[in-house]
């Protein structure tokens, strides 16, 4: 196999400096001679960019200050108005929409089309937000009392502390900032510091936008720290909602913590996603859908198809459908338009795919295609996606592995391609592909699916932003972006208000 073609580390340094100026950011490549630095790495070439000043303990401190200030004006700037501040930031991310993916494809290694459907993300749930900044609306109720008002009111939290994943660097904090700002609170973000430079310029963007609407300064303040200085993020009263998007084992060491000061979180952790394929479903399609979802993102979506449960009877058909589509996947440079599949974050986690496979290997399984590692000359990590077909759902197959692995299964009913679905920790994202109704409606069905996306005919990755967003079980139990995810931002009052001039007690208590 002949080595891949890529863009040099010099040409990509150049490229994400000239984006991040465009957007307004001025001191990237400029590290001051005094603290922590973080290196900024591209996946694409496996090489150091520049290094960046970081925040220490102090320095989050400090943000959550600034951030808990700007909150106290803020939460009396009418709804409406705080909607104009997103309806301008949402321009600019639209103005700017090749400079930040341009910095996702150079700090992720996101193909073209995906980083700039991220961006599009950005641009959706800004729209969604600034509709909503009319509409967060409470209910009134009858009260049983005569002359009385009995009605719900809807406030301003707080600061919201985002921490957010390596492989959504711009997405998933957008949809924080949208509902945040529209909901009255300030924020204080820290990205993953394998992500650094498109969490730079969007905050450029956000405050430009700030300024632009002459709203007040520090409504979203950037703090590029360490997990363990993100410590003070968790731990601050001030912080009444930590937003968390990452791994199980980040949502396992922050929930406690936070739960333990009884503040609220919102969990967006791993996925272990499946699809059930049944012996009516249209099998094109269903190919099609597939390969999206398990091998899109190289495989580093929370919402990746990690395992497919097939019917018995078209088992061989499917296997022989996908080894045929992934011989032809393009794997390379993902600036190249043609290119599907571009590197791994990093050799930990190409670590992480060759450890499962061995595991998945002894656990019986035969590798159908894919698997290698193709050579770059560099340290970057581009794999090939791998077809493992798999005698039983053992331990690894259960557990997320953050690359493009899928696991086949087999099933005979579909009671057992349920149980076998939800047989695992996580419960983010699920499919079934089938034209017979009964089976759809079986897998929507409360005794169906587990998971807190379900789908049918489609798979599991690429959700609009118009619904709700998140898992289940070990996925934490958060939601974010659509319907009504915008509450778990706010403060909820109920207000009883007598206008009676008389004093009657609820429940007919006399205490006369
Ligand atoms: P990660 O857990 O390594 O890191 C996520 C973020 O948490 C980073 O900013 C990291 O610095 C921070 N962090 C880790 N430990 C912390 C601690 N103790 N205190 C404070 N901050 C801490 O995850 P990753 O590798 O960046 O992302 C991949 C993971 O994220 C996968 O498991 C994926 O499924 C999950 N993910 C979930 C969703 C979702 O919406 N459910 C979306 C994207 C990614």
């Amino acid at each position: 196999v002949d080595p891949l073609v890529l863009p040099g580390t010099d040409e990509l340094r150049e490229r994400a400096l000239a984006a991040l100026r465009r957007c307004g950011v001025t001191t990237a490549g400029h590290t001051g001679d005094t603290g922590d630095t973080i290196t900024v790495r591209t996946p694409i070439t496996g090489a150091d960019l520049f290094d960046i000043p970081a925040a220490d303990t102090r320095d989050v401190a400090a943000a959550i200050d600034a951030a808990h200030e700007a909150f106290g004006r803020w939460r009396m700037v009418p709804a409406p108005a705080r909607g104009a501040l997103v309806k301008r930031f949402g321009e600019l991310v639209g103005r700017h929409r090749a400079d930040l993916a341009d910095l996702i494809g150079i700090e992720v290694g996101k193909i073209r089309s995906e980083a700039l459907g991220e961006v599009q993300e950005m641009i959706d749930i800004c729209d969604l937000a600034v509709g909503l900044s009319r509409q967060l609306t409470g209910r009134t109720m009858p009260s049983e009392r005569p002359g009385h008002r009995l009605m719900e009111t809807w406030h301003p939290l707080g600061v919201v502390g985002v921490i957010s994943a390596f492989n959504f660097p711009a997405a998933v904090w957008s949809w924080n900032v949208a509902l945040a700002t529209v909901c009255g609170n300030t924020m204080v973000w820290k990205p993953s510091p394998r992500a650094v430079l498109t969490a730079t310029a969007c905050t450029a963007l956000f405050d430009r936008a700030a300024a632009d609407v002459g709203a007040p300064a520090n409504l979203n303040v950037l703090v590029i720290a360490s997990a363990a200085d993100a410590a003070v993020l968790v731990d601050s009263p001030r912080v009444p909602l930590v937003s968390a998007t990452g791994s199980q084992a980040m949502g396992e060491r922050i929930a406690p913590r936070v739960a333990a000061r009884f503040g609220r979180v919102i969990l967006e952790l791993g996925g272990n996603n499946a699809a059930v394929v049944t012996p009516s479903a249209d099998l094109d399609l269903t190919t099609r859908a597939v390969v999206f979802a398990a091998v899109g993102t190289a495989g580093q979506r929370c919402t990746t198809l990690r395992r497919l449960i097939v019917h018995e009877s078209i088992a061989d058909e499917v296997a022989a459908r996908l080894r045929a589509a992934y011989a032809r996947l393009p794997i390379g440079d993902p600036f190249t338009e043609s290119t599907l599949v571009g590197p791994l974050i990093d050799g930990q986690a190409h670590q992480s795919m060759a450890r499962a496979l061995r595991q998945a290997v002894a656990d019986g399984g035969t590798i159908l295609t894919g698997g290698d590692r193709r050579p770059t000359g560099t340290s970057a990590f581009y794999v090939e996606p791998v077809l493992v077909r798999m005698p039983a759902q053992t331990a690894i197959v259960r557990a997320e592995t953050f690359a493009p692995i899928l696991y086949l299964l087999t099933y005979r009913t579909l009671d057992e391609a349920i149980a076998l679905h939800n047989d695992v920790p996580q419960g983010l994202s699920s499919s079934i592909f089938t034209t017979d109704q009964r089976e759809a409606e079986r897998f929507l069905a409360a005794d169906g699916s587990d998971c807190g996306l379900v789908n049918v005919n489609i798979g599991t990755s690429g959700a609009e932003i118009g619904g709700a967003f998140g898992g289940e079980k070990a996925t934490g139990g958060g939601r974010e972006a659509g319907s009504d995810a915008w509450r778990a931002y706010m403060r909820r009052a109920t207000n009883t208000i007598n206008y009676s001039g008389a004093l009657p007690l609820a429940q007919h208590i006399d205490f006369a």
